[in-house]
C-alpha cells in the first residue's frame, strides 16, 4: 500500500462528539467511558456542521464519542444516521465512528447504513485474550464477540478499525513477555479482519483504577521510547514494514502507534489528598511526590522559550507564590526583559517542581519542619534530592543554556544540586548565585552567626540575584543577550 494511503486514517480530520455515557463504562483503564457528557444533540449538530464545512470532500473523517455511536442506549441511531448522511452530502467518502462489539447487530448497522459512503466502525478489541479482557481489563466483551462483530461488519459491507491497548493493567506491566506475546496475537487477529489498526499506549485517565495503581506504585505508564520499543519489536516479529516511527504496514493495512492520545498530568483524587508532614525518607519518598517526579522525568516537556532555569528553594507558605520569599524574588526580577526566558523551578522536599505546577496538590500540602532534621535526615535529603535533580537533568538538561541556583549557602538542597551537576559532569552549566561576600554582609547586618533560609529574601541577596542574572542575560546597553552568545 502507498504511504499516502497508509497515512489516510492517521491524518484524517476528526472531531469529538460526546453524548450521554458509555453504557458499559467499567473498563479498568478508561476514564472517558465513566464521564457523562452534558451536551445536547442540537449542540452536537452545530459542532458537526461546522466541522464538515471545514472538511468538505475529505477522503476519510473520524468521529470520537467515548463510547458507542451504534448503541441506542447512548446515541439515538437516527442521529448517528444523520451524521453519516451529512458526511455523504459533504462529499466525504468514508466515515469512522466508534462502537462496541456487542452493539454490532444487523438491526443497528441497518439503522446507520447509507448508500454511497463507507461506514467504518472503530472497535476496542484491546487484547486477544479473554482472561486479560474479562478478569483484568473488565471488558464486557471477549474475543469471540469481536470476531462475530468483525464478520458481520464484513458481510454487511462496513469497515473495521481496531483499537488495541498496551500496558493497561499492573499484571501486564509486571510481565513484559506476556504483554509482548499477547500483543503479537492481538495484532495478528486484528490484521485478519481490519482496514486499520491503532495500538494505544495506556495512560492514567482520571477516575480509573489504573491511575490509582500508578499513584500507589503498582503500575507505571510507558514513556514514548518504551512504548515504541515494545510495539516495534512485536511488529518486526510479525514481519510488519516500518513506514514511520509511529506507522507500520502489516498485511497490507496501516498499524498506527498512538503513544500519547491525550496530554495528561498526574491527578491525585481529592479523597486521597493528605497533609504530608514531617521529615525523613518516608516523607521524601511519599508516593504522591514520586508519581509527580516520574511524570516530570518521563512525560513532561519544559515550556518553549525558557532557555535558562532558575532553581529556587520552597517556602513554608503554600502555594509558594503567596510566600514573602517568592513574592520578594519575583518582584526583584520579573520586570526585566529577560525574565520570560527564565524557567523557575523549585527544588525541595517533593523533588523538582517546575513553576507551572507549584500551586497543585501535593506541592501545596506538605511541611518539612527543619528543626526536626537530624544529620541522618539531612544525608537522606541530599541523597534523594540529588537523584531527583539528576533525573531531571538527564531528561531535560539539554533544553537549558544555564542553571542559576539561588539558595542560602548552607542549604542541603544546594549541596544536592551541586553533587547532581558534578556527578553528571555538568558543573559548567551551574551558576551559584549567592556568594560568601554577600552572605557575610547579610550576617553582619543582621548581627547573626548563622542566617536561615529567609536570607534569600534579604535585599542584599536579591540585589546579588539581579546582578548575576543581568550579567549573564543582559548586555551593557540593557538588551537581552541572544541565547547563543550568552554562555560565556
Ligand atoms: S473502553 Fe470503551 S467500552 Fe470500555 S468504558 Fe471506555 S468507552 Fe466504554
Amino acid at each position: 500500500m502507498e504511504v499516502a494511503m497508509l497515512r489516510a486514517y492517521k491524518k484524517a480530520p476528526f472531531t469529538v462528539l460526546e453524548y450521554g455515557r458509555c453504557s458499559w463504562g467499567a473498563c479498568y483503564f478508561c476514564g472517558w467511558g465513566k464521564k457523562r457528557a452534558n451536551t445536547t444533540l442540537e449542540q452536537l449538530k452545530a459542532k458537526y456542521t461546522r466541522f464538515l464545512e471545514r472538511h468538505r470532500g475529505a477522503r476519510v473523517i473520524k468521529l470520537f464519542s467515548s463510547g458507542s455511536m451504534i448503541d441506542p442506549r447512548q446515541f439515538p441511531l437516527d442521529f448517528t444516521r444523520w451524521l453519516v448522511e451529512e458526511a455523504k452530502k459533504a462529499g466525504v467518502r468514508e466515515i469512522v465512528i466508534e462502537g462496541k462489539s456487542d452493539d454490532v447487530t444487523r438491526e443497528n448497522l441497518e439503522a446507520v447504513r447509507v448508500e454511497g459512503i463507507k461506514v467504518t466502525i472503530a472497535i476496542g478489541l484491546e487484547a486477544a485474550d479473554d482472561i486479560i479482557l474479562k478478569r483484568y481489563y473488565k471488558k464486557n466483551t471477549g474475543v469471540a464477540d469481536y470476531i462475530r462483530a468483525a464478520e458481520l461488519l464484513r458481510e454487511m459491507g462496513f469497515g473495521l478499525r481496531s483499537y488495541i491497548i498496551v500496558n493497561a493493567h499492573p499484571v501486564v506491566y509486571r510481565n513484559i513477555e506476556v504483554q509482548e506475546e499477547v500483543l503479537e496475537r492481538t495484532i495478528a487477529l486484528a490484521g485478519e479482519y481490519s482496514d486499520s489498526i491503532v495500538v494505544i499506549n495506556a495512560y492514567p485517565h482520571q477516575n480509573t483504577r489504573l491511575a490509582i495503581d500508578w499513584i500507589e506504585g503498582r503500575w507505571r505508564p510507558l514513556d514514548k521510547r518504551q512504548f515504541y520499543g515494545l510495539v516495534g519489536r512485536v511488529l518486526s516479529r510479525l514481519g510488519a514494514r516500518r513506514v514511520e516511527e509511529d506507522l507500520y504496514e502489516y498485511e497490507g493495512i496501516p498499524v498506527e502507534l498512538d503513544h500519547s492520545n491525550f496530554a495528561f498530568v498526574p491527578k491525585i483524587p481529592r479523597r486521597l489528598w493528605t497533609r504530608i508532614r514531617g521529615v525523613g525518607r518516608e516523607i521524601l519518598l511519599h508516593p504522591h511526590f514520586e508519581v509527580w517526579q516520574d511524570y516530570f522525568e518521563r512525560f513532561y516537556e519544559p515550556p518553549r522559550g525558557k532557555e535558562y532555569a532558575l532553581l529556587l528553594p520552597c517556602s513554608y507558605r503554600k502555594p509558594y507564590k503567596k510566600s514573602k520569599t517568592h513574592r520578594a524574588i519575583l518582584s526583584a526580577i520579573s520586570g526585566y526583559k529577560w525574565f520570560p526566558k527564565l524557567h523557575l523551578i523549585v527544588v525541595s522536599t517533593p523533588g523538582v517542581i517546575p513553576w507551572e505546577f507549584h500551586d497543585r496538590y501535593p506541592f501545596t500540602h506538605y511541611d518539612w519542619p527543619e528543626w526536626m532534621e537530624t544529620e541522618e535526615v539531612k544525608r537522606d535529603y541530599i541523597q534523594v534530592t540529588k537523584e531527583r535533580v539528576k533525573r531531571y537533568l538527564r531528561a531535560h538538561g539539554g533544553r537549558y543554556k544555564l542553571f542559576f541556583a539561588y539558595f542560602h549557602l548552607e542549604s542541603e538542597t544546594l549541596e544536592a544540586i551541586r553533587q547532581a551537576f558534578q556527578e553528571l559532569g555538568m558543573e559548567d552549566k551551574l551558576v551559584e548565585v549567592l556568594d560568601r561576600e554577600t552572605y557575610e554582609a547579610i550576617k553582619r547586618e543582621l548581627g547573626k552567626e548563622r542566617v536561615g533560609s529567609s536570607v534569600v529574601r534579604h535585599p542584599l541577596a536579591l540585589e546579588r540575584l539581579r546582578r548575576v542574572l543581568k550579567s549573564y542575560l543582559e548586555d551593557t546597553a540593557g538588551n537581552t543577550i541572544n541565547a547563543s552568545t550568552s554562555n560565556g
